[in-house]
């Protein structure tokens, strides 16, 4: 049998990169997933590729309506939902001394307040037994050059699931992090990097990393999978999942 047949998945930013890859597997394993990105038409073609009956809904996760409307929708459609991924986030790269209001306010909007008001408004659906998967970064952890604001809104997401694994513990809901290094996704086109940097950047990324290239997002589906399903006493945890670059 399918390790996820019957289960119902909602996965945010599942529309690109590591969300999609995530979906993806999912529903190879026989879940009904649910996707949310920011484009109609790229959640659109991205749940038309993701197959297997795949929905998306279209808003911005830095929006607390957003956020209860996907609620309002995951309750109509499904009744409850086992499986709640925060996955969407953003970067880009900046020294300290050059970071904006504007630029720090939309990392933490997005990546610690979008996580956090869509675990609150989703909670309530999960079924007792579930699980929460929040996607945090290797950078929360490990000082990179120029990653100082993205850095600190992810951390922030390991106090909030720690929290969360013991708030949810009478309903049996498990909470982990997953915790991704370099990975080839659109968002290494986002992190303001110049064209023609970032063969030098990405060389230099894989030069740190030991296994000696960036990660897949089927890689890190892979460790979304196993968290959601066979890791049932996984609870608040921190799975780094970065080809050992934490070491170097
Ligand atoms: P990606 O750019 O392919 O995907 C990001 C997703 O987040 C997209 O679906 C996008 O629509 C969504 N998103 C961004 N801002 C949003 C908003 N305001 N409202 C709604 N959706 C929004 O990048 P990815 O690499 O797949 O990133 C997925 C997660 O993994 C992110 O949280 C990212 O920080 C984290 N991560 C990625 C890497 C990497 O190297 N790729 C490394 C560490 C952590």
């Amino acid at each position: 049998m399918r390790s996820l047949e019957g289960k119902i998945a909602v996965i945010t930013g599942g529309n690109s990169g590591i969300g999609k890859a995530t979906a993806r597997r999912f529903a190879e394993e026989g879940a009904q997933v649910l996707i949310t990105g920011r484009r109609q038409d790229v959640v659109e073609a991205a749940a038309a590729e993701i197959g297997h009956q795949a929905l998306g809904v279209c808003g911005d996760v830095s929006q607390i309506d957003f956020h209860q409307r996907l609620a309002e929708t995951v309750r109509r459609k499904f009744g409850a939902i086992d499986i709640y991924v925060a996955n969407a986030g953003v970067i880009s790269l900046e020294g300290s001394s050059r970071v904006t209001e504007s630029e720090f306010d939309r990392h933490f909007d997005i990546n610690a307040r979008g996580v956090f008001f869509g675990v609150q408004a989703v909670a309530p659906l999960i079924r007792d037994g579930g699980n929460i998967i929040v996607t945090s970064s290797l950078a929360a952890t490990k000082v990179l050059p120029q990653h100082t604001v993205y850095a600190g809104s992810k951390a922030a997401l390991a106090a909030f699931a720690r929290n969360w694994a013991i708030e949810f513990r009478n309903r049996g809901i498990r909470v982990n992090i997953l915790s991704p290094g370099p990975v080839e996704t659109e968002i290494l086109g986002k992190l303001g990097v110049s064209d023609a940097d970032r063969p030098g950047f990405e060389a230099h990324m894989a030069d740190l990393i030991p296994a000696g290239r960036m990660g897949r997002p089927e890689e890190l589906a892979e460790a979304a999978l196993f968290l959601a399903s066979k890791g049932t006493f996984v609870n608040g945890i921190e799975l780094i999942v970065d080809g050992g670059m934490h070491l170097t």
